[in-house]
């Protein structure tokens, strides 16, 4: 943006840099009217350095504010000279030992679980780093900004409140210290009146609410007519549409809109247009009519430019305020007792309070500015934190009002400084009892909630929009409550009973507006027309389920208070249903002569409600009456005898009943909301206080009441008293109905019943209810977890409950009941259930869903036929339960149970009596179990007069068929076929000669089988091609012009290559041109209906193998050693040396450069070319017309262009053109480069060179090479022999080539399968005899000896200290000797010889990738099969790699050999002024051997990452936090991924910082990891991505992708190595492929704006 303002900026008025601070600072120490003075000089001042133009210049601004404006307030705070003043305050500074640190947007924040007092005390990384509780269990997260670190808080924090740095201050503190006794009686009176004025000033003119005036004492006598039309922040409008309007409204490019749109977000406000007031008014109208239609409009004003101003320097002004209160906690306190001063208009008006009560008014920016200052002054200070904690209550309501009324979020409102003083104990204590805080916070959150019915109960069945979103505002107002509840006091005071005895009150209110709300009705014939709204009820109540557990915790603490509390509690139960029997009349039931007296209701066809909380508050307490004993020790004082144990369970058995006729499928036509809400009834984020209650409730009710009776009402509300109170009912019934449902839909009723039945006995494991503490009650509950299977740390976290500080307690017990297993490579860590604990498993243990408690039944089953026993499930041994509790067991005993189960029991044995299931009868036993165990654990302690009368033992077993047999696993490896034969050549004439195979394969398509031969139809494998930077040594080059680009040679630092992969699978050449026309028509068809992408892009010629849906774009051709079809005419024992050599294929070269001249020529000048022809001697037995027959197929002959013309398109991205000179040049590379690359992997893993390959990199090497060769007799035959002749030259230089690289900036590998694979189109016009192997062995020699001189050059000059081993071999003197002849060539410049042995050593290294890439390409190249030796790993294979391509072991014979043209050579070489350069130190050059790339280092510790990218600035809106830091794995750049600001226009198209960075760093693929997600990124082209697993784990082997659980990271290396063998292998887009095929919505994210 700068380079565009340039020229708005103007001079700086040079009169304002006269006026001097000291003298300003002086007439103010003189001014009789201090206040006057200074707005005077604001007046005047600030207009001229603020809001000089449409855009501001900060550094301008505030260099000029702190010279004129600022400078004067420091000199006259000071009395002196500031850079004096200002450290002198700081020496005599007691600096306070809290930390404070503010933190930023993304920053890491920690805190202990083992010490923390509430997960909202949290330590900065470096408090935390210097603190105990690094070692301790801690959570870490990363901050959303505001909120500081809680170091030094003593309340904050069990143990360790200090870090080491804070720790250093503490022992000076005295605790009520004035911090003012540190500074003089002077700098107290200055500053006191200098902040007084500034505070007031920055308020009054922040809240300035007039558009076009400005406060009496700061007008100015000349005004000038320049005004801004301001645009404010809204959360209704989307950034679309306010860069749209802006667009319209004020003429702006899309560029300068989203400049101001980003602006605007941030900052709350931003002009955009500067002017006359119409001018601005204008832009205001077209920005309000284009937004209008939206619920309301953009937030537009006018306002006159002086006013702007003054509120920029006000905010200027509190930031400095905030800094230079960091100098002395004295001035601190001035500055707290000045804001916290009230006015002369008494009550709020003290300047805190104004800007409290203006905070919804203020833009954000604004707001963010004062709360920092809050933050950094009041809540710094404990003296007046307190005092502004009350200020903060007294206006809670009002601040409340403004919010809810207010569109912004909530962290930036001053409504969420709450949780600074709520969570801190005392302060919260000090407001419940001095400002009724919380009754307060709950009857606040009652008038938001004025939506009720009849009965007074809240309605949230039918929400609107605009209820639903203050309802999710309001919600807050429940965390407030919780923070005031979170630490328990220690110790009761008489007011705090009261007040929270009056709290507890409104709570009750407000549970009574909850208890029977959203009742429904069993929908009979029709299903219902419209789902009601059920969540807003449910979210309440899951908002409220910790307030309401901590509320029954505080009731715990304090006897008078849990007696008090019981009696509300009963009395607002019997207010909710005084008359519970709501009109229905009253019946007597009666079995086994028994009887009582109830009423008649059907859950089936009258209201029921599922939200009961007054009941479920009430269960509550009961438990705790009998937990802490009240209920024993102060009965009198208990309305104990008030309890009427059938009003008691009604509503919570008739919400127990509803969940049965569900199940049942009585209320299929009430639809899916009804379903849900049943779901979370259970759900563990809500059964604690729903169905663990209800269950809790029943329970209290049958120890209170006889349990005839209440099996009876039981029976009654299941609608199943007339089957068990008639005799013989059931025959009758079943000869009288027929029909299935009602049957199938009693039994299930009846087994609901039964399954209840069980779980009021069983259920003990509540302390209070039964005699356990709260650790039994956790081990049972993972117990039966892992009897489901086992599980990971967090899938066992999620199925526990969580407190309010989100612990679930499962650590402390976890290691007595489970063995954990580690991970392995991919997966996580598990907890498996030790085999001791299995007897504690309940099959109807009340947590389990309908599918836990089958599959936990199987596993259990299972693992005790595994172990040889008894397959039954017996129920377990019960802890007893308490007093209170004690009469529960004897409902087991009691006639109408035995009666019903007499019942059941007979049906089952009676053939034609009443429908019965086995499950039914399960119940039975089971039932029968636990009263046969009761029986016994009575006998046991004392005998009693319980007699149970039942003889039944019998167990269950059930046969079970299972075992499946897994299928075999397929072999994935393919060994090469060994061959005894010890000297096996690759190539040359000597080359060994393999009998011809024939290979016979499949088409996966069409299932034919065929042999692959010359003459028959195109085999082709499914291929991929893609650009590679994976072994790049300079990633800053990329090509630029690409239409331009010449590819021929092949720099050595391999920038950009072209890999080619498969995945092996084969298919017919026609098959697979039908497949992909296909696919691509699908594909058409699609677009125009879904308008969707796929995970392939058809158009750039992708598809997916129709096997294994790898992602592909071409197909490669299957073919026979092409070598072996040209050569025929082979003389083994005439082959002419390498001189000899090279000297033919020299004039070769000359007489062909001859002929193309004459081509090229016009007639007219014949005469003179047919002189040069006649000069020019024809070699012998070279014949350049003749041109040799394509041996292939047409079939195969298409396929060759096509993978050509892919590899040529993909790899230089041009558009197809098969007629391209460098086509083959491509092909040539593609097969260079994957070779290079297997190489590298093979060489990384110390795998063997030709060990056993995976089959798809065999196929995919041996068909690539054979395609490369075979693809000169598809191109022109004059465009090969070219390109030959320009590769031949580069080491055997002859005059018509001019501009070579030199040979230190050549890849020598690339080079030499140029050469080979071009060399045919020249060999075939000679028919001297010279074979085609005699060549290649040439070549080949060649291009090892221009290696071993590029190695010396560059790879030798490092001496290190090792020593030789050996005395001088024959390999070292040799290698001096060339040594020197390199010295003497290149003019001495080479550095002076080390030892010959370090020499050899560094040429052996060097070449190794070089002959081992030579090894694999002739391997393919000719067939031959690899010597055994280098088919496992070992040594270095150095003797038998030279053996198997036919060099001597000691290379440097090569150059000893053919001394006549080696000396030219070497001249040749060393001579080009590269190498000069190179060796005068003038430029660089690679080094050999090569070494890989890796992926960067990544730190141990995941939040020393994090750290690092909170330090991140986005790079282009100047030091702005970036939202999304994403970091690049390969180079390590940090990126401000996903925004707006740092979005980048690649090929026409808007794309994001990763995007754009894959093109330069990776040529189109990326990998990267998301910092604040801790998620591993993998980006391929523009449309392409998935998200995968990061090596990051935590203690327990999971990843935490999104940081939500907080557990500590560790860097896991194996992991980490996985990703960059992905990356190695070029397999990160065949990842991304996989991952989109198996997810279709990661489709649909726009990866290219990532
Ligand atoms: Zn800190
Ligand atoms: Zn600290
Ligand atoms: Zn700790
Ligand atoms: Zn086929
Ligand atoms: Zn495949
Ligand atoms: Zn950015
Ligand atoms: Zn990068």
């Amino acid at each position: 943006m700068a380079s565009e303002l340039e020229p708005e900026v103007q001079a700086i008025d040079r009169s304002l840099l006269e006026c001097s601070a000291e003298e300003t600072a002086g007439k103010w120490l003189q001014a009789t009217d201090l206040t006057r003075e200074v707005y005077q000089h604001l007046a005047h001042y600030v207009p001229k350095i603020y809001c000089r133009g449409p855009n501001p210049f900060p550094q301008k601004e505030d260099m000029l504010a702190q010279h004129l404006l600022l400078g004067p307030m420091e000199w006259y705070l000071c009395g002196e000279d500031p850079a004096f003043g200002f450290p002198k305050l700081e020496q005599a500074n007691k600096p306070s030992h809290l930390c404070g640190r503010v933190f930023k947007v993304g920053e890491p924040t920690y805190s202990c679980r083992d010490c923390a007092v509430d997960p909202t005390c949290v330590l900065c990384m470096e408090c935390f780093l210097g603190s105990i509780h690094r070692d301790h269990r801690y959570r870490m997260t990363t901050s959303g900004g505001g909120g500081f670190c809680d170091c030094g808080d003593t309340e904050a924090w069990k143990e360790g409140p200090y870090c080491q740095k804070h720790e250093l201050n503490t022992s000076e503190i005295e605790e009520e210290e004035d911090p003012l006794v540190h500074l003089s009686e002077d700098v107290i009176a200055r500053t006191y009146n200098i902040f007084a004025i500034m505070f007031r000033y920055a308020v009054e003119i922040l809240t300035w609410e007039k558009e076009s005036e400005l406060p009496a004492d700061l007008e100015m006598v000349e005004k000038s007519d320049t005004y801004y039309c301001m645009l404010f922040n809204d959360e209704v409008h989307t950034y679309e549409q306010v860069i749209y309007t802006l667009q319209k409204a004020v003429n702006c490019t899309q560029k300068e809109a989203i400049g101001f749109a980003t602006t605007v977000d941030r900052d709350g406000r931003r002009s955009v247009r500067y002017g006359d007031f119409q001018h601005c008014e204008q832009a205001k109208s077209v920005i309000v009519r284009n937004t209008s239609r939206q619920t309301k409009p953009l937030k537009v004003q006018v306002m006159h430019s002086s006013i702007v101003a003054h509120q920029n320097f006000g905010l200027k002004l509190l930031s400095w305020l905030g800094s230079i209160i960091g100098y002395s906690d004295g001035l601190r306190r001035i500055l707290c007792q000045v804001g916290l001063q009230e006015g002369p208009d008494g009550e709020n008006s003290s300047l805190v309070d104004r800007l409290m009560l203006n905070d919804s008014k203020l833009w954000k920016g604004a707001r963010s500015v004062y709360h920092q200052l809050f933050m950094s002054s009041l809540l710094m200070d404990l003296k007046y934190k307190k005092l502004f904690a009350v200020r903060f209550a007294k206006n809670y309501q009002q601040l409340q009002r403004d919010f809810m009324e207010d569109d912004h979020e909530r962290a930036v409102s001053v409504t969420a400084l709450s949780v600074q003083f709520f969570t801190a104990p005392t302060l919260a204590r000090m407001l419940i009892t001095e400002e009724n805080l919380m009754t307060i916070i709950i009857k606040t959150f009652m008038d938001h909630l004025r939506h009720r019915d009849a009965q007074g109960r809240f309605q949230f069945e039918r929400y609107t929009a605009l209820q639903a979103f203050k309802f999710r505002r309001v919600q807050s107002l429940i965390l407030d409550l919780k923070y005031v509840l979170i630490s328990k006091p220690t110790e009761w005071s008489d007011d705090l009973r009261q007040k929270f005895l009056e709290g507890f009150d409104a709570f009750l209110e407000l549970l009574k507006c909850m208890q029977g709300m959203d009742p429904i009705t069993r929908q009979v014939g029709q299903h219902i027309e419209m789902e009601p709204e059920w969540e807003a009820a449910f979210t309440l109540q899951m908002k409220l389920t910790h307030v309401i557990s901590m509320m029954q915790d505080w009731c715990a603490l304090d006897e008078k208070v849990l007696i008090e509390a019981y009696k509300k509690c009963l009395a607002v139960l019997m207010q909710c249903h005084g008359g519970f029997t709501d009109g229905e009349q009253p019946i007597t039931l009666s079995i086994c002569g028994h009887s009582v007296e109830t009423i008649r209701y059907c859950v089936s066809q009258e209201k029921v409600s599922i939200h009961l909380p007054v009941s479920r508050l009430l269960a509550g307490l009961h438990v705790l009456l009998s937990k802490s004993e009240v209920a024993y020790k102060f009965p009198e004082l208990l309305p104990l005898s008030e309890l009427s144990p059938p009003m008691l369970i009604e509503h919570p058995l008739r919400c127990l009943v509803l969940c049965a006729q569900v199940h049942a499928g009585m209320w299929r036509r009430n639809g899916f909301s009804l379903v849900n809400q049943i779901y979370y009834y259970h759900n563990v984020k809500c059964r604690r206080e729903m169905f663990d209650k209800d269950i809790v409730m029943l329970q209290t009710g049958v120890s209170m009441m006889d349990p005839n009776h209440f099996l009876m009402i039981m029976l009654s509300r299941f609608e199943l008293y007339q089957i068990f109170s008639t005799p013989d009912y059931g025959k009758r019934f079943s000869s009288e109905i027929t029909h299935k449902d009602v049957v199938q839909q009693n039994n299930t009723l009846i087994e609901e019943m039964l399954y209840l039945i069980i779980m009021l006995v069983g259920e003990r494991f509540s302390p209070g209810v039964g005699q356990v503490n709260a650790t039994d009650e956790i081990k049972r509950e993972i117990i039966h977890q892992l009897s489901i299977k086992p599980m990971a740390h967090s899938e066992l976290v999620k199925s526990l409950p969580e407190d309010e500080n989100k612990e679930t307690g499962m650590e402390s017990v976890i290691e007595a009941v489970a063995h954990f297993k580690k991970p392995g490579l991919t997966g996580r860590g598990m907890y498996e259930l030790k085999p001791e604990c299995a007897k504690e498993f309940n099959l109807y243990f009340y947590h389990f869903s309908r599918a836990e408690q089958s599959k936990a039944e199987e596993a259990q089953r299972k693992l005790k036929r595994q172990n040889r026993e008894d397959t039954a499930l017996p129920p377990p041994v019960l802890p007893p339960f308490c007093p209170l509790f004690a009469s529960l067991v004897n409902i087991l005993q009691s006639d109408v149970m035995l009666c019903i189960m007499r019942t059941i029991l007979q049906w089952a044995v009676e053939h034609n009596g009443y429908a019965w299931s086995e499950s039914m009868l399960q119940r039975v036993l089971h039932l029968i179990g636990m009263a046969l165990q009761e029986e016994k654990q009575h006998l046991d302690s004392v005998t009693e007069e319980h007699v149970v009368t039942f003889t039944f033992t019998q167990k269950i077993s059930r046969k079970w068929e299972e075992d499946r047999k897994l299928p075999f696993p397929t072999e994935d490896y393919v060994v090469s076929p060994m061959v005894s034969d010890t000297t096996l050549t690759a190539l040359g004439p000597a080359q060994t000669q393999v009998p011809e195979q024939r290979q016979f394969v499949t088409c996966i398509l069409c299932q034919e089988e065929q042999e692959v031969k010359v003459e028959s139809k195109a085999m082709v494998l499914a291929a991929f091609v893609q650009r590679s930077t994976v072994l790049s040594k300079n990633r800053s080059k990329f090509i630029q012009d690409p239409e331009k680009y010449d590819p021929l040679f092949m720099h050595p630092d391999l920038s950009c290559g072209t890999h080619t992969g498969s995945c092996g699978h084969i298919m017919h050449a026609h098959c697979w041109q039908r497949y992909f026309d296909s696919v691509q028509a699908k594909e058409q068809r699609r677009q125009q209906r879904l308008r969707l992408h796929t995970s392939y892009d058809v158009e750039n010629g992708e598809f997916l193998c129709p096997l294994c849906e790898c992602l592909s774009n071409t197909v490669i051709p299957l073919l026979l050693p092409p070598r072996n079809i040209f050569n025929s005419r082979l003389n083994i024992s005439d082959q002419p040396k390498l001189t000899q050599w090279i000297r033919t294929i020299s004039q070769q070269i000359k007489a062909l450069q001859v002929l193309r001249k004459e081509e090229s020529t016009p007639n007219t000048a014949s005469s003179k070319n047919s002189e040069n022809l006649d000069e020019l001697q024809l070699p012998e037995g070279f014949r350049p017309d003749f041109h040799p027959k394509n041996p292939y197929s047409e079939s195969i002959k298409e396929m060759l262009t096509t993978f050509g013309t892919a590899t040529y398109k993909v790899g230089l991205k041009v558009h197809p053109n098969e007629e391209d000179p460098r086509v083959p040049i491509m092909c040539w590379g593609s097969c260079a480069y994957t070779i290079q690359s297997i190489e590298r992997i093979l060489s990384d893993e110390d795998k063997p060179l030709f060990g056993p390959l995976p089959c798809r990199l065999d196929d995919c090497l041996r068909s690539l090479t054979r395609f490369a060769a075979a693809h000169w007799t598809v191109a022109s035959l004059s465009v090969v022999q070219r390109h030959f002749c320009k590769l031949f030259a580069s080491l055997v230089p002859d005059d018509s080539h001019g501009d070579l690289p030199c040979i230190l900036d050549i890849d020598m590998f690339h080079l030499l399968v140029g050469l080979v694979l071009a060399f045919p189109a020249l060999q075939c016009q000679d028919f001297s005899g010279i074979g085609l192997g005699t060549g290649d062995l040439h070549i080949f020699h060649l291009v090892t000896m221009a290696h071993i001189v590029q190695i010396l050059l560059t790879s030798c000059t490092e001496e290190n200290g090792m020593e030789q081993e050996n005395p001088a071999g024959e390999e070292e003197s040799a290698v001096l000797a060339l040594y020197k002849t390199l010295h003497q060539r290149t003019g001495s410049a080479l550095r002076e010889t080390p030892s010959g042995w370090h020499l050899w050593r560094n040429v052996r290294n060097g070449i190794m990738p070089f002959l081992k890439c030579s090894a694999l390409f002739f391997h393919y190249l000719n067939g031959v099969p690899s010597p055994p030796e280098i088919q496992v790993s070992g040594t270095s294979h150095f003797e038998h790699l030279c053996n198997y391509l036919s060099l001597p072991n000691n290379l440097i014979c090569l150059f000893q050999e053919n001394n006549e043209i080696t000396k030219l050579l070497i001249e040749s070489w060393c001579h080009h002024i590269e190498v000069k350069r190179y060796l005068e130190g003038e430029r660089d050059a690679i080094s050999y051997p090569r070494e890989s790339n890796k992926l960067i280092d990544l730190p141990e510790d995941y939040s020393s990452l994090i750290n690092q990218a909170s330090n991140f600035s986005c790079p282009k809106s100047g030091g702005d936090k970036s939202r999304a830091p994403t970091l690049c794995l390969v180079c390590g750049t940090l990126l401000c991924s996903q925004s707006y600001c740092c979005q980048t226009e690649l090929e026409g198209e808007d794309v994001g910082a990763c995007t754009a960075h894959t093109y330069s760093c990776g040529s189109g693929v990326g990998i990267f990891l998301r910092v604040r997600e801790c998620q591993v990124l993998f980006l391929a082209g523009k449309t392409k991505g998935c998200f995968y697993s990061p090596p990051y784990l935590d203690d327990y082997g999971e990843t935490d992708q999104g940081l939500r659980r907080g557990n500590p990271l560790h860097l896991c290396k194996e992991r980490f190595k996985k990703i960059q063998k992905l990356w190695h292998q070029h397999s990160i887009t065949e990842e991304i492929g996989h991952a989109q095929e198996a997810n279709q919505t990661l489709v649909g994210i726009d990866w290219q704006h990532l």
